[in-house]
């Protein structure tokens, strides 16, 4: 996870202690790897979408076929909030789970990552997770349902914490899954707009990534493949080509683009974090109910013209593997997946910044030294069409 940067030679420590199996019907072919894991599970899920694309049955099936007992807990909601985690985490308790199983997007997979290190420490209390200091958690199985955030492969955990309006992340090399099972069939069942919010998710994390201060010669090289998927899968995204004309195999092989690109972009910020989009991203979820993925593409078109001097090179490099010459093409391609940024008002802009401001990871990894003033300007901007003087 950590990795050393010296200027001017390739130096870097990598460890990917993840047993990560990419594949069609891979619960049902490597199911034996679980009981590696534990013998008695918790499975962490949203409401309806693990039963319906596949995943839970298999996994139960895989289970019972094994002796594993389980229990599910289903009340994971979209930005899992640390009530839900607390209530998760005394069932699992209760019933003895020795590991856990995350089924779903992001929100089920980082739930589970909380219960894991809630259930390993009974004195902890919730919000203790947040100061990281943990020594123990029970081993984790993710199974990711969306091409998105790339949890299975990230130590992060993001929660909603309702009284600080935000949401803030933990985690740690306890928290990074050990087994990750990923299957392209499991995405089938996400309708089209979800399928772009989360593979805009996925693509800003290769992005910001690839863009990080904190990015090293192996980030970039995982970064980069994502970026370069992300650049194939467009056409798709943005609907030029009529959806209607692909056929059931193109559909397939886009979504398996957009699911490597996803894993990548786990594994690369797995490294180096997020960065302001994510940072800014969260204000958008947490007051306007926008989905993750979908505010961070709002906002990342601003980011980049923002940090474009900074970036320099790099940014042009990244939008060559994807073939853009200008930001404004991205943010415009974006805009057709996603639509349009909503504006915020000039107090929204100021309370919005004073949150952006907590999430001080994410501002410390932007290429470009960023002030409040710098992060009020950006809320004041999004949404807005600017003009090019406004945008420097
Ligand atoms: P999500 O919040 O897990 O799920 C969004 C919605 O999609 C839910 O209503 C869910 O239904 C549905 N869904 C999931 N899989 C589906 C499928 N296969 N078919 C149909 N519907 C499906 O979405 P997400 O974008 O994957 O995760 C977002 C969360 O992850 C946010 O909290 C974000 O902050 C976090 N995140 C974490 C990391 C990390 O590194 N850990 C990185 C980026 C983002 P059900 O409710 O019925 O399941
Ligand atoms: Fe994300």
């Amino acid at each position: 996870m950590q990795e050393e940067k010296i200027m001017g030679a390739i130096s870097f420590f990598y460890k990917q202690p993840i047993d990560i199996y990419f594949e069609e019907n891979v619960v049902e072919k490597h199911a034996d790897v679980l009981k590696q894991a534990g013998t008695k599970a918790i499975i962490m899920t949203g409401r309806y979408s693990a039963k319906a694309c596949g995943a839970l049955d298999d996994v139960q099936q895989a289970l019972t076929a094994r002796n594993i007992k389980y229990i599910v807990f289903d009340e994971v909601e979209n930005n899992p909030s640390t009530d839900t985690v607390e209530k998760a985490a005394g069932q699992a308790k209760e019933f003895g789970a020795d590991f856990v199983i995350g089924i779903g997007g992001g929100s089920p997979i980082d739930a589970g990552k909380a219960v894991a290190v809630l259930c390993a420490n009974p004195q902890m209390q919730v919000m203790d997770l947040f100061q990281n200091q943990f020594e123990r958690a029970l081993p984790i199985v993710a199974i990711p349902t969306t091409a998105g955030t790339g949890s299975e492969a990230t130590q992060y955990s993001v929660l909603l914490v309702k009284d600080k309006e935000t949401k803030l992340s933990f985690g740690s090399k306890l928290t990074l899954p050990k087994i990750a099972l990923l299957d392209v069939r499991y995405t089938y069942s996400i309708s089209f707009q979800s399928v772009k919010n989360t593979a805009v998710d996925a693509f800003t994390h290769c992005l910001e990534s690839y863009l990080s201060n904190r990015s090293t010669r192996m980030s970039e090289i995982i970064a980069a493949e994502g970026i370069r998927l992300y650049g194939e899968c467009v056409p798709y995204l943005t609907e030029y080509k009529s959806r209607t004309h692909s056929s059931e195999e193109e559909e397939k092989i886009v979504k398996e683009k957009l699911m490597l690109m996803s894993l990548l972009g786990g594994m690369a910020i797995q490294i180096t974090g997020v960065t302001l989009v994510h940072g800014m991203g969260y204000c958008y979820t947490f007051f306007n109910q926008i989905p993750h993925g979908q505010a961070n593409g709002f906002l990342v078109g601003d980011y980049l013209t923002y940090i474009q001097e900074s970036a320099g090179e790099k940014l042009k490099k990244a939008m060559e593997m994807m073939q853009y010459t200008e930001i404004k093409d991205i943010k415009e391609d974006i805009e057709i997946m996603l639509g349009k940024a909503p504006a915020v008002d000039s107090e929204t802009a100021k309370k919005y910044t004073e949150l952006t401001m907590i999430q001080k990871g994410s501002i410390s990894n932007t290429v470009r030294p960023t002030a409040r003033e710098d992060i009020e300007k950006l809320w004041n901007q999004a949404g807005r069409n600017q003009t090019k003087e406004e945008q420097k």
